[in-house]
């Protein structure tokens, strides 16, 4: 019997369901900080080097709670982006 594997499930099963719901949960609670620049609630959460793909991952891109970073990583980056300023912190 053949596995069936669709295209849609390729990320899930590279992350591991359970970190990409917890990770998906902690993204859709609203949590971050405010922007120290203009005072922005509009907070999108920095991911670094490979995108972390998880379910639902395009659509908080497009809603601006996800920003790709780059992909050279020195220890030393910013987490947050600010949708509205740009500023990263
Ligand atoms: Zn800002």
């Amino acid at each position: 019997m053949a596995l069936e594997i669709n295209e849609y499930d390729l990320p899930l099963m590279a992350m591991g369901k359970e970190t990409s719901e917890a990770f998906s949960k902690q993204m859709n609670a609203g949590y971050g900080p405010r922007c120290p620049k203009c005072g922005s609630e509009n907070i999108a959460r920095i991911i670094w080097g490979d995108p972390v793909f998880y379910d639902g991952l395009i659509q908080d891109i497009d809603e601006g709670r996800v920003h790709i970073g780059g992909c050279c990583v020195t220890g030393d980056d910013p987490e947050w982006h600010c949708n509205d300023c740009e500023e990263e912190f």
